[in-house]
Order: C-alpha cells, then structure tokens, then sequence
C-alpha cells in the first residue's frame, strides 16, 4: 500500500526525483539530501510503512542483508572505512519522515563524530527491573 501524502512513497515509486543508487521491485535506495557524511544513503521500501513496528515480515527480512550490500559498495566506490546503519522510529527518536527508512552512513577517518552518545550508569538492580519490565512486554 502507498500513502499518497507521503514524500517518500512517491521518491520510492519514481515519482519524484531522487539521487537512485539501487532499485528493485521492493526497495529504492537514493541519497540524503541532507547527508551526515559524503554518500549518506537511505533505504526506501516501496510500499509505506510508519516505521519499525508496522513493517511487514517480508520487507523486514531483506532490510539488513540489502544495508550491508550498500555499505560494502560505499567502501569500494567512496573509499569509506565503514559505515553506521541508522533507523530512527518516532519523533523522540529523530524521526521526521514518517515512511519506514534505513540511513547507511559512510564513515571515514577523521570523519566527524555522529551517532555517539555520553554513556550512563546503571546498577545491577535497576538493569534487573528494567529487564524484567521489558521482558513482561514481549511477544514474539
Ligand atoms: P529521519 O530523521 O530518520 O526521519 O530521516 C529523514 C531523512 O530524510 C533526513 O536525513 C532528510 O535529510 C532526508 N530527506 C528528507 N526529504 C528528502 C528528499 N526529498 N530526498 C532525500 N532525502 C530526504
Ligand atoms: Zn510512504
């Protein structure tokens, strides 16, 4: 299903124009137009999903094999040193658009430093309650 408000089911279905990098019958991978780093590239199903939690099991399972073939192109045609796998899910979270995307992030060195965080603390006690609390929630 498409959404026809949505931005990104229209770059997804050709219908605006986009920088392509990959495309097959599920998927259209193009570049950010805001990119982090120089080849910055996103993942598009073609079909519209929120985000993570509506994805469909078929598309989910082809993500991550089809982001690592992404990356390993960037290494060889960007000469990148690896790359980060990005998904933002709501807006707390950095999502803006609101069609399930998957940013590949090519890293080099002395690159600048993105997708870092100050590391907390937790005690044992408390990662035993969370834990326990998340666990309650799952359903698989
Ligand atoms: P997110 O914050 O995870 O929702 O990421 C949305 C990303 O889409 C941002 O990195 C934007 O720069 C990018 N973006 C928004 N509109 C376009 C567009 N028309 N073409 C390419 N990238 C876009
Ligand atoms: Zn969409």
């Amino acid at each position: 299903m498409v959404d026809r408000e949505c931005i990104f089911c229209k770059i997804a279905a050709g219908e605006i124009p986009a920088a392509t990098v990959y495309e097959d019958e599920d998927f259209r991978v193009i570049l950010d137009l805001g990119p982090a780093t120089r080849g910055h590239a996103l993942i598009l199903p073609k079909e519209h999903f929120k985000d993570l939690c509506e994805l469909d099991e078929k598309v989910a399972a082809r993500v991550l094999p089809l982001a690592g073939k992404v990356g390993v192109a960037m290494k060889k045609a960007l000469g990148c040193s690896g790359f980060n796998v990005v998904q933002n899910n709501g807006a707390s979270a950095g999502q803006t658009v609101f069609h399930f995307h998957v940013h590949i992030i090519p890293r080099y060195e002395d690159g600048p430093a993105i997708v870092t965080w100050d590391p907390g603390k937790a005690d044992s006690q408390e990662l035993a309650e969370i834990s326990s609390l998340i666990r309650s929630e799952m359903s698989l």
